[in-house]
């Protein structure tokens, strides 16, 4: 019998979570249905993964830390069939992950990578079919924050534009082994469907974002000086004296197709 004796490992964000409170809240939100194609995010010891078995009795993980995958792959036998692609998740291509369906994505994110994973996973947005995702608290604040939130910024707005983003729960760090030494909650984060995805040109959105928020204190025409001059931004309906903080993200997405337009 190959056990889990490897100490958690800092740098590859190993929290375990033990609670079965958590456990259980996470499989009923995530609420697998027959023919769902799962993918767990760096399935650790199985937390997840073994209850999202019993339920849904196959599942793919995708996991990096070779120490885990042969007592990851004996343990998971007793529970349904489990698929371990042993790599790290930014090098896997969700979209020939998903083959001609769709994938929904689960996990409890090593912290440290959780953007680049969200920004990955947008990248493959047109085979998701929706994310269920432990967060670090203020990562899941930032995402779904509004304008006038002095947490609302790039990332929110990047991820707005493109899902539908809702904070399902708090998880206090007792739930984990060892303890974070922040709060957690977990989101739920569902892909636009191709006609509410108004995002024209990626690349023109993702510039017009990182620059209007790079500096937060200066009015959108300073700040997107190197983008656009005042009047494009006012063409847009936007006032070129708001600060970004306080322009909506169909405002950006406005601004950006409208920039796009007149590039092409
Ligand atoms: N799901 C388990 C749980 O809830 O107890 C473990 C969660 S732990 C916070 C994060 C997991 O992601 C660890 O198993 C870690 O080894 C794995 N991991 C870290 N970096 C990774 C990467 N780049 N690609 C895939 N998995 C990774």
């Amino acid at each position: 019998m190959t056990a889990f004796t490897e100490p958690p490992k800092k740098r590859l964000g190993q929290h375990f979570l033990h609670e079965r409170g958590i456990i259980d809240r996470i499989v009923l939100a995530v609420d697998p249905q027959p023919g769902d194609r799962l993918v767990e995010i760096g399935p650790g010891q199985g937390a997840i993964t073994f209850p999202l078995l019993d339920r849904h009795h196959e599942l793919t993980v995708i996991e990096f830390d070779r120490d885990l995958i042969a007592p990851l792959t004996q343990a998971a036998q007793a529970h349904g069939t489990l698929h371990v692609i042993h790599s790290d998740v930014l090098q896997v291509d969700f979209t020939a992950l998903a083959g001609d369906g769709t994938i929904r994505l689960v996990g409890n994110l090593p912290y440290n990578l959780s953007s680049p994973i969200l920004f990955h996973a947008l990248d493959h947005a047109a085979v998701v079919r929706d994310m269920h995702f432990m967060l670090q608290k203020e990562v899941v604040d930032r995402m779904a924050a509004g304008p006038g939130s002095k947490v609302y910024g790039r990332l929110g707005v990047m991820l707005q534009a493109y899902c539908r983003v809702t904070p399902l729960f708090d998880v206090p760090p007792g739930a984990f082994r060892p303890p974070p030494k922040v709060d957690s909650a977990v989101v739920r984060l569902v892909p636009r469907p191709e006609p509410e995805i108004a995002v024209h040109d990626r690349a023109t959105f993702a510039r017009v974002v990182r620059d209007a928020f790079s500096q937060r204190r200066k009015t959108l025409r300073n700040a997107l000086s190197n983008v656009c001059d005042a009047d494009a931004i006012a063409a847009a309906g936007i006032d070129p004296t708001l600060r970004a903080e306080q322009v909506p993200v169909e405002a950006f997405v406005a601004l950006a197709n409208a920039l796009a337009r007149d590039a092409a």
